[in-house]
């Protein structure tokens, strides 16, 4: 077994490896930042490992300062109100610390910190991007403490829209954090449960990128090793929480995920998107029950793609059964449940979900093209089993 640790330049610089978060304060320096305002929710703020981080930052002579007001699915209020804190501060860039939630939610507001239009004015429909002041763009330093959403090296955030309901994607290329510290041993204290979650999430983004039907092999060789590193991992991660071993690769994993869905992703994501924001539920858990069902939906479009799949995971039996049988397998093994109304949701919204599903902006890559009345009984096949 080779040494955990590397520094990594793909596909934005990584410090990977236990105890790397030692490493913060020269990593701020490097970037430039002397102020940070450090950005995480408020559960985390209160563990060691944020009060710990924090105090590296200040013992160093940093002038870093706590924003915790980051709510789960991340609002536009708490951007706004970020770049407020952000400003009374005098801060000059952001270290992001958390779960995907305060991820995106330090991103923006970094991104946001020396704009002048509002946030929705630079969400991700055609060359809206564009739109931004590149001067006004904070560099943020990520440090990942779930290993699911992959935030840490992705270009966009996802914020949610309360009036709406819908979760909408601010992209801009230099969204994408200048460092990012992945030190595993800051993920030991996830709970079985959101380990459970934030692996399928993981593990949506490298199947889903997989599926998406368009010429990309580098995105398509990145998703399966990240979906072998899952299978082997993700279990044990969710067993032994205090497994370095499997927290690496599940962290590792999760960085894959996000570079791969520069591909696309599909209705997986689409339906747990609206889900996930009109019922206040978990992103990778929504991911994980919805997957079986969205497999089986693109049945028809994937079957080459899983014989190669089966194939390359060295599953037991091969092709299109031998993955699902794989992932049903796996969501028995870490306890995801196998329907959604098992999560509270009901049928009252289904119209709603699906016109919200079939406007996101994952839905035009799924590789069955989507509709109307096939995206409703998808979902009502989910809620029900
Ligand atoms: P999360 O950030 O909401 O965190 C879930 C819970 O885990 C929180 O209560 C948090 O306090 C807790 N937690 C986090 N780290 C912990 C630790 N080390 N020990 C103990 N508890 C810990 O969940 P998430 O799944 O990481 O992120 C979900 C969000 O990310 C959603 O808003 C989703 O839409 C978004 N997302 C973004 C991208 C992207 O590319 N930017 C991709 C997928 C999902």
């Amino acid at each position: 077994m080779p040494s955990l640790t590397a520094n990594w330049n793909y596909p934005t610089p990584i410090k990977f490896g236990p105890g790397r978060i030692a490493e913060l304060p020269d990593v701020c320096r490097a970037a430039g930042i002397a102020r940070p305002l450090f950005v995480t929710d408020a559960a985390l703020a209160k563990l060691a490992i944020a009060t710990d981080a924090l105090k590296r930052l200040t013992d160093a002579g940093l002038g870093a300062a706590l924003y915790a007001d980051v709510k789960p699915n991340p609002s536009a209020a708490n951007v706004i109100d970020g770049v407020a804190a952000y400003k009374k501060g005098g801060h000059d860039g952001v270290v992001a610390f958390g779960g995907g939630s305060a991820l995106d939610a330090g991103k923006a507001i970094a991104f946001m910190s020396g704009q002048s239009r509002p946030l929705w004015d630079f969400e991700d429909v055609g060359d809206n991007w564009t739109r931004a002041d590149p001067r006004g763009i904070a560099p943020t330093v990520a440090i990942a403490t779930t290993a699911g959403t992959g935030s840490e090296v992705g270009r966009v955030s996802v914020i949610t829209d309360e009036e709406t309901h819908t979760k909408r994607l601010i992209f801009h290329p230099r969204i994408m954090p200048v460092t990012v510290i992945a030190d595993p041993e800051l993920t030991v204290g996830v709970p079985p449960h959101i380990t459970a979650g934030t692996g399928m999430d993981a593990l949506a983004h490298c199947l889903e990128a997989y599926c998406v039907d368009f010429y990309h092999p580098m995105a398509d060789g990145i998703a399966i090793e990240g979906m072998r590193l899952i299978r082997h991992w993700l279990p044990v991660a969710y067993r032994e929480g205090t497994n370095i071993e499997a927290r690496a690769h599940m962290l590792t994993a999760a960085t894959m995920g996000a570079t791969a869905f520069q591909k696309g992703l599909g209705v997986v994501h689409s339906l747990a998107h609206p889900v996930g924001s009109l019922y206040g539920l978990h992103h990778g858990l929504l991911n994980g029950v919805l997957m079986p069902y969205v497999l089986r939906f693109n049945r028809p479009a994937i079957e080459s793609k899983m014989d190669v799949l089966a194939q390359a995971l060295g599953l037991p039996q091969s092709g299109f059964e031998g993955v699902a049988a794989w992932i049903d397998g796996l969501c028995r093994e870490i306890a995801i449940p196998r329907t959604l109304a098992e999560l509270g949701v009901d049928d009252s919204r289904a119209v709603e979900i699906t016109r919200v599903a079939l406007a996101d902006p994952t839905a035009p890559t799924n590789p069955i093209p989507l509709e109307a009345a096939p995206v409703r009984a998808l979902f009502l096949k989910a809620l029900r089993g």
